[in-house]
């Protein structure tokens, strides 16, 4: 059964961890009226001042895991799902409260997820071929210490995930975690590094630092040890592991599409739209970001919208918040100002974002939608916030180039309510994304009400796709030549 924990107990241990990262006293008051040690007051296992040190720790977690059995990898990964799901709420609050972004309910679905859903080592499987000349094997080998950079939208789902899948393929890993959300993400280390003690594992078994930044980061680019380089942020982050010299899997930005054409059941795409798009407040980078709607079904949709938690913005409140949400940045080198989201509304609650232009809401308001031209920066931008601007189309033709060129090329994630096989089939083909989901809410895609794996490492720049603990493993062959052959 699953630990039930009180408000009380969640806001002692959310204190205590961020105390620990800002490097206070850690004797919280919660733990004057709560006596659980083990989690407040105590030093998170696993996470090092200096970023060598930490890999050396990897390194002897890789030579653990490598000693492990197939079934005592799975016995440890099982204890990890377990942790998972009864801190999910511990590490969801910690999540808002360390980051500002996001939603605790939400954020709890998706740990629940993880735990359920990441696979383990099952998805480690061997090949054999035979033939004239004897039998050749295989196999999918651990690729050693793996390097994993993660964002601050998914802090801790992203530590688990990876942790399960790199620990699953035989991996040891290091993580560089995003520098808004280390207390978050360093609690999901301290969580593989109990499980391993419970099961008798490395007593450090993932490893990360207590000050992450671009510099951490280097040394993990330039260690030898490190001979996988994972990285799941934005463009900025995946450009630089893909320079780095390395063998790198990158999971990089999406601006996901919706198409609604006017075959689609128009009030479910109304309720599914605003369902995936406020999902932890549009901070998956999955999310719908922008509807293409046909102009016949266009009002009926946003009828649809408004009456599942959509407030209507007028256009002179739409370009006011788009002042408000994304800000100027200069090119120190060339001077050119671009537009880049503002950090402080990235992952805020609609009623917040509405209150930025004046607009008193409650949490009655789940998502901000607008009629836009293509142009509109609420359109070219991956804001990550509940605001979603709607761009009518005339037919499928004029939809399917205008939401290919709001994804940008970056092959992620697209979607489209429709009950018309040519148009999905046109339009799948035509934006060649990694996932792409019809008729549903956005997280489908990612196993959340959809058949399939979850993952929060998307891979469409390298090509592994959804990420899991086969796509952290290189392939080795061992041939037996003239012999083996049974027939
Ligand atoms: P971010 O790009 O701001 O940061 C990601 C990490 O990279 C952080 O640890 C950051 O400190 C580090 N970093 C940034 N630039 C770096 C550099 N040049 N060298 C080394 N490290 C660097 O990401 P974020 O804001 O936390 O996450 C949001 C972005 O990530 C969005 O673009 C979102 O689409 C994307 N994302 C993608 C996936 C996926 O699976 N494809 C999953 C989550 C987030």
């Amino acid at each position: 059964m699953a630990i039930q924990w009180s408000e009380a107990q969640i806001a002692g241990i959310v204190e205590s961890v961020l105390r620990q990262i800002k490097n206070e006293d850690s004797q919280t008051a919660a733990r004057k009226t709560w006596d659980a040690s083990s989690y407040c007051g105590r030093k998170l296992i696993g996470v090092y001042e200096d970023m060598n040190e930490a890999i050396r720790a990897a390194e002897a977690g890789y030579r653990a895991v490598r000693a492990m059995s197939v079934a005592e990898r799975e016995k440890l990964i099982t204890v990890i799902r377990r942790m998972t799901r009864d801190e999910a709420p511990i590490m969801a609050q910690l999540g808002v409260t360390e980051t500002g972004m996001g939603r605790v309910d939400h954020k709890t679905a998706k740990h629940i997820l993880v735990a359920d859903k990441t696979p383990g080592t099952e998805d480690i499987t061997s090949a054999v071929k035979t033939g004239d000349h004897g039998l050749t094997l295989t196999e999918p080998a651990p690729f050693g210490v793996v390097g994993s950079i993660t964002p601050s939208t998914n802090p801790s789902e992203t530590v688990i995930c990876n942790s399960i899948g790199m620990i699953a393929a035989g991996n040891g890993v290091v993580f560089n975690p995003h520098p808004n959300a280390i207390a978050t993400s360093n609690y999901a280390v301290d969580l593989i590094n109990r499980a391993s003690r419970e099961v008798g594992g490395p007593p450090v078994l993932v490893a990360s630092v207590v000050k992450p930044t671009l510099e951490t980061a280097d040394i993990m680019y330039k260690n030898p040890s490190i001979r996988l380089l994972v990285c799941t942020g934005g463009p900025g982050v995946v450009k630089s592991v893909l320079s780095s010299g390395k063998k790198a899997i990158g999971a990089g930005a999406g601006n996901p599409p919706v198409i609604v054409d006017d075959t689609a059941d128009v009030r479910k795409a109304g309720k599914d739209i605003i369902d995936g798009c406020t999902f932890d407040n549009n901070l998956p980078c999955i999310a719908e970001k922008e509807v293409f709607a046909f102009d016949n079904i266009a009002d009926e949709l946003i009828g649809a919208m408004k009456a599942n938690g959509a407030y209507m913005l007028t256009r002179e409140q739409a370009d006011k918040l788009a002042s408000i949400v994304l800000v100027d940045k200069v090119n120190p080198k060339t001077g050119i100002a671009k537009k880049i989201v503002n950090r402080d509304c990235v992952g805020r609650d609609a009623s917040v974002l509405l209150g930025k232009i004046g607009v008193k809401a409650g949490n009655e308001v789940r998502c901000l939608i607008c009629e836009t031209s293509f142009d509109h920066l609420f359109v070219q931008e991956e804001l990550m916030m509940p605001i979603l601007p709607i761009v009518r189309v005339k037919n499928i033709d004029e939809a399917i180039e205008l939401a290919v060129k709001a994804e940008h090329g970056n092959r992620h994630t697209a979607h489209m309510h429709s009950k018309n096989i040519d148009n999905l089939t046109r339009f799948a083909r035509a934006v060649e994304t990694t996932i792409f989901v019809k008729n549903a809410p956005s997280y489908a895609g990612i196993g959340f009400g959809g058949e399939g794996h979850t993952t929060f490492t998307i891979a469409g720049p390298t090509g592994e796709g959804l990420t899991s603990a086969r796509s952290f493993t290189r392939y080795r062959r061992c041939v037996m030549a003239d012999n083996f052959r049974i027939i």
